[in-house]
C-alpha cells in the first residue's frame, strides 16, 4: 500500500499513530536544521516535519515543488496549530521517505491564488486541476450529477445512451461533421442534441428517458459557450405541459436541497414570454430584483394589448423621443445624487458597441421632491414627475431612459438594468430565483429568406388552441413588411424555458406527435415533401406506428453547475474545456491530419480562403 491515510484525514485523535502518506509537495520550508513540507492530495494538505536526522538523505535527494512523495512516520500534535485547514492540529514526524517521482518546476503556483494566467492554466490544465479552487468546482459538478441521477431514478426515468455519429439534428447551430471512411464522400453529423432519438424512444415505449449527455454545436463562441457541452436531457410520454413543469422544477429543487442544502419551497414563478419582454426586455429575466422596464413608447403591432403610458413623452418637441420607435425607462433606487461624471460614464456605457445606443436621458428625483433632468429644456418638472412616478421612482432615485429602434432599445435597457443591478449589489451569488418562461412564439421571421424558422426546434408543438390556425393557413409570407400580420406570427408554442438568476438553464416543449402536423410544420419551415423525407423520413415513419403524446426538456448541465457554484464561467466547471476560439490549447486541437488519413477517407483538401 502506498498510503495508510489521505492528506486530508489525520486529526488530533490520530496522534502517535504510525502512518504513511503519499501526495505532491506543495511547499518546502527550511527552518535551521528542520524542514517542513506541505503534502497535498485530492483530500487536503498535511504538514510533514523532517528532523535533522534526515538532512543527509534530503541533501542527497532534494525535494522540489510537485514532487510525488511517500512519507512514513508518527502523527504528532502541532505546537503551532493552523486553524485554516482540517488537518491543522497535527503534523507527520517523518521517519522515512521515498521520492516516487520528480517534477520540473511548474509554470504557475498550484495554490488557490495562482499566479498563472488563463492561457497558461489551460495549457497545463492537468496542473490547474490540482488546485483546490478547480477541484471544488468538479466536486460540485459531480454532486449535481449524482443528485440528478438519484432523483430521476426515483421517478422511474431510464438512462439510455444515444449515438454520436448521426444525421443532423436542427437546434439552430451548425453541425460538426465527421467523414465516413467506409462510405466515402459521406459524413456523419455530431448531435446538437439527442432530440429525435429521445422522441423515438417515446415511440418505442420507454416513457421516461434521461441522459447526461454531450451535445455538439458549431457556433461562434461567446464567453459562456463551449462547442461541446453537457445536457441533462429528458423526455416523458403521456404528459401535458403542467406535468413536465412539475417534474422538473422538483428536480431542480431536489438538486438545490441535496447539493447546497437550500430549501426552495416556494412555487417557481411563471411568466409569459411576452410579459418577460415587456417587463424586463429579456426572455430570461433576472427576477432577483425589480427595476422593471417602464414602456413609455412602443410599437403597437408588437405589444398590441398594452395600453399603459403610451403617450407620456409625446408632444414636447423632443426630437430624440419623437423619432424613436421605442422609449423605455428604469428607476434606479438611491442614485439621484449621481454626479455629472457618473451620468457621463453611464452615457458612455450605453454607447459602447455591445449596447449600441446613441445616448442616455436621466431624471434625478431629488430627496427634496424636486426633479432635475438632462431634458429639462423640453419637459416641465410636472411632466418629469409624471414619468418618474410612472417608472415607480421614489425620492432619491435616478430614472434612466433609452430611446431608439424597438429591438435594440429593449435589449439595451435590459442590459442597463442588469448592469445597474450588478453595480448596486442586487444580483447576489448566494440568492437563487427560478422562473418558468412560457408561451413563446412558435415561429420567428427570417428576414433574409422571407420565411419562418422554428424558434425552438421543428418538433415543438403549437398550443392546442393554435393548431387550427397552423393547419388552415398558408405559411407563405406575401408581404414581408407586414409579416407580423400573418396568422403564423401569433401562434404560440407549447414550450417552456427554466431561468435561474437571469440565465436560461433549461428548455423544452410538448412535441408534435401526429405525422400530418409534423409535415405541416416542416412545410411551414420551407421544406418540401422530398426534403422532409430525406432529412426526417425516419421520424415521420415512426409517427405512423403509434407515437404517444410526449414532451421533455434539456438542462444545460455546465451552466447549472456554474450558477450553483457562484461563477459566471462554465469553463471553470469543465475538466478539459476549450478556449473562446474553440481550441483545446493543451492538446493543440483542432489540428491538421496526416495525408494517409485523407487518402483513406478519399478526401482531398482544397481550402478556400
Ligand atoms: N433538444 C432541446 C434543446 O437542446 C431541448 C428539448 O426540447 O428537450 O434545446
Amino acid at each position: 500500500m502506498f498510503r495508510t491515510h489521505t492528506c486530508g484525514e489525520l486529526r488530533a485523535a490520530d496522534v502517535n499513530q504510525e502512518v504513511t502518506l503519499a501526495g505532491w509537495v506543495q511547499t518546502v520550508r527550511k527552518f535551521g536544521s528542520i524542514t517542513f513540507v506541505d503534502l497535498r492530495d485530492r483530500y487536503g494538505i498535511t504538514q510533514l516535519l523532517f528532523s535533522e536526522a534526515l538532512n543527509a538523505q534530503l541533501d542527497e535527494n532534494p525535494l522540489g515543488r510537485e514532487f510525488v512523495l511517500q512519507a512514513t512516520g508518527k502523527v504528532n500534535e502541532r505546537s503551532n496549530k493552523n486553524k485554516n485547514i482540517p488537518t491543522g492540529d497535527v503534523e507527520l514526524l517523518v521517519e522515512s521517505f521515498t521520492i516516487l517521482n520528480k517534477s520540473v518546476t511548474p509554470p504557475f503556483t498550484i495554490q488557490d491564488d495562482t499566479d498563472g494566467g488563463d492561457d497558461l492554466r489551460m495549457k497545463y490544465r492537468y496542473l490547474d486541476l490540482r488546485r483546490n479552487a478547480v477541484k471544488k468546482n468538479l466536486e460540485l459538478r459531480y454532486a449535481v450529477n449524482r443528485a440528478t441521477r438519484d432523483y430521476l431514478h426515483q421517478q422511474n426515468f431510464m438512462d439510455i445512451e444515444t449515438p454520436f455519429l448521426i444525421k443532423s439534428t436542427p437546434e439552430g447551430a451548425r453541425d460538426f461533421v465527421v467523414p465516413s471512411r467506409m462510405n466515402p464522400g459521406e459524413f456523419y453529423a455530431l448531435p446538437q442534441s439527442p432530440q429525435t432519438f429521445k422522441q423515438l424512444l417515446m415511440v418505442s415505449g420507454y416513457d421516461r428517458y434521461y441522459q447526461i449527455v454531450k451535445c455538439f454545436r458549431d457556433e461562434d463562441l461567446r464567453a459562456d459557450r463551449q462547442p461541446e457541452f453537457t445536457q441533462i436531457d429528458c423526455e416523458m410520454a403521456f404528459v401535458k405541459q403542467e406535468d413536465v413543469l412539475n417534474m422538473f422544477e422538483n428536480l431542480i429543487k431536489y438538486i438545490f436541497k441535496t447539493v447546497k442544502g437550500i430549501d426552495y419551497s416556494e412555487a417557481v414563478e411563471r411568466m409569459s414570454w411576452q410579459e418577460a419582454m415587456w417587463q424586463y426586455g429579456n426572455d430570461k429575466p433576472d427576477i432577483r430584483f425589480g427595476m422593471k422596464l417602464l414602456n413609455i413608447k412602443y410599437p403597437r403591432h408588437v405589444f398590441a394589448d398594452k395600453e399603459e403610458n403610451a403617450h407620456l413623452v409625446d408632444g414636447a418637441d423632443f426630437q430624440v423621443f419623437d423619432a424613436a420607435e421605442t422609449v423605455i425607462a428604469i428607476a434606479v433606487p438611491g442614485c439621484s445624487e449621481y454626479t455629472r461624471k457618473q451620468t457621463d460614464e453611464l452615457t458612455e456605457w450605453v454607447k459602447r458597441p455591445q449596447i449600441g445606443m446613441k445616448g442616455l436621458v436621466f431624471i434625478k428625483c431629488n430627496a427634496d421632491g424636486t426633479y432635475k433632468s438632462s431634458v429639462d429644456k423640453f419637459y416641465s418638472e410636472e411632466k418629469l414627475k409624471a414619468i418618474a412616478d410612472a417608472a415607480g421612482a421614489k425620492a432619491g432615485d435616478l430614472v434612466l431612459i433609452l430611446a431608439g429602434a424597438e429591438e435594440r432599445t429593449r435589449k439595451a435597457t435590459s442590459e442597463l438594468r442588469l448592469e445597474m443591478g450588478k453595480r448596486l449589489g442586487f444580483r447576489k451569488d448566494d440568492e437563487f430565483k427560478l422562473l418558468w418562461v412560457l408561451d413563446f412564439p412558435l415561429f420567428e421571421y427570417a428576414e433574409e429568406e422571407n420565411r419562418w424558422v422554428a424558434r425552438h426546434h421543428p418538433f415543438t408543438s403549437p398550443k392546442p388552441s393554435d393548431i387550427d390556425t397552423m393547419i388552415n393557413n398558408n405559411p407563405a409570407i406575401e408581404n414581408a413588411a407586414e409579416y407580423l400580420k400573418h396568422p403564423y406570427a401569433n401562434i404560440k408554442a407549447n414550450a417552456y424555458d427554466m431561468v435561474l438568476n437571469g440565465n436560461e438553464i433549461g428548455g423544452g416543449s410538448i412535441r408534435i406527435y401526429q405525422k400530418e402536423l409534423q409535415q405541416k410544420m416542416f412545410e411551414a419551415l420551407g421544406m418540401d415533401a422530398e426534403e422532409q423525407q430525406h432529412k426526417f423520413g425516419f421520424l415521420l415513419g415512426a409517427f405512423e406506428y403509434g407515437a404517444p403524446p410526449h414532451g421533455g426538456i434539456a438542462f444545460g448541465f455546465d451552466r447549472l453547475c456554474s450558477i450553483m457554484g457562484g461563477s459566471e464561467s462554465i469553463r471553470d466547471f469543465i475538466a478539459f474545456p476549450k478556449n473562446n476560439s474553440g481550441r483545446d490549447v493543451m492538446l493543440d486541437a483542432p489540428s491538421a491530419i496526416d495525408d494517409k488519413q485523407f487518402t483513406e477517407l478519399q478526401i482531398k483538401l482544397d481550402l478556400k480562403d
